[in-house]
């Protein structure tokens, strides 16, 4: 059974690594080339955008894939809504693998906003040395913002930034007591965040809550309508079983 993977995050790799070892299972897996140096998962990789919904339908004929695990980051909804359209029109099984978001704890002071520009029209009145935690891109909608930024990201941003900020190159996982003397060192006053959920970037949150900074935790894009999500890699590898033990038997649903 023919696999693709859309990946770029650890639950790709992941499962990446757990299936490619099984017998009967070939696995794609495929990144965006976003970051300079990826982690790659284990197996075949191919890199780059298919084309939209269409492109990714004739790379799915062209390669005979037969089912998708949709594992992108929980803020990638094109390529998610891209993935759901072209397997609903090649009439192909497609699981969503979304980790669960964060929850709010007693002492936080979280500030929720449904996107990034939300995001930079609240930030201005709530202090004017901000953490802005959002990987490298939305950093340009904070562009006319007159606050200091500390922009932390894997890769530079490539689009405009703020007058007034200071670039931290870093990939997590990050500890608590790094994040919190980050925070102190810096004397930052409000948190910017997508609710990407999962450990290796929480110690933020946790800092944050220590030293009573607020947080604005950007919601993530709504999955489409009708998709399998399953929250975890042995959800989705219980699934792609299933899925390869119904093409042996001539179905796949
Ligand atoms: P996006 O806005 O949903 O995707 C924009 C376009 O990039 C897609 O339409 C597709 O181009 C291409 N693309 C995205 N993911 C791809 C993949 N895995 N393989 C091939 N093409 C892909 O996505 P994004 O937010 O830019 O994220 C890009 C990648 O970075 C994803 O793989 C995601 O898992 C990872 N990532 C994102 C974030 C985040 O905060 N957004 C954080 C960590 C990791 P075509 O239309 O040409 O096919």
């Amino acid at each position: 059974m023919k696999i693709l993977i859309l990946g770029g995050t650890r639950e790709a790799r992941e499962l990446a690594a757990i299936a490619s070892g099984e017998r009967g299972f070939d696995i794609v897996s495929s990144l965006a080339g976003r970051v300079r140096e990826p982690m790659l998962p284990v197996g075949a990789v191919r890199v780059g955008g298919f084309g939209g919904a269409d492109g990714l339908r004739e790379w799915l004929a062209d390669n005979g894939i037969d089912a998708i695990v949709d594992a992108t980051h929980p803020f990638a909804g094109g390529m998610t809504a891209n993935a759901a359209q072209a397997a609903a029109d090649a009439g192909l099984p497609v699981l969503h693998v979304r980790r669960p978001g964060w929850r709010e704890e007693a002492g936080d002071r979280w500030i929720r906003v449904p996107d990034v520009s939300a995001a930079a029209e609240a930030v201005a009145g709530l202090g004017d040395r901000v953490f802005l935690t959002i990987g490298r891109q939305g950093v340009a909608a904070f562009a006319e913002s007159a606050q200091w930024f500390l922009i932390r990201a894997i890769d530079p941003p490539d689009g405009a930034m703020p007058v007034r900020y200071e670039l931290l190159l870093a990939r997590g996982p990050f500890s608590v007591e790094d994040e919190t003397a980050l925070l102190a060192d810096r004397r930052i006053e409000v948190m910017v965040t997508k609710d990407s959920g999962g450990a290796l970037t929480e110690a933020k949150l946790t800092a944050a809550r220590a030293l009573g900074v607020p947080v604005l935790m950007i919601d993530r894009p709504p999955l489409p309508a009708g998709a399998r999500r399953v929250e975890t890699v042995a959800a989705a590898w219980e699934w792609l079983r299933q899925a390869g033990s119904g093409q042996s038997a001539g179905r796949v649903e």
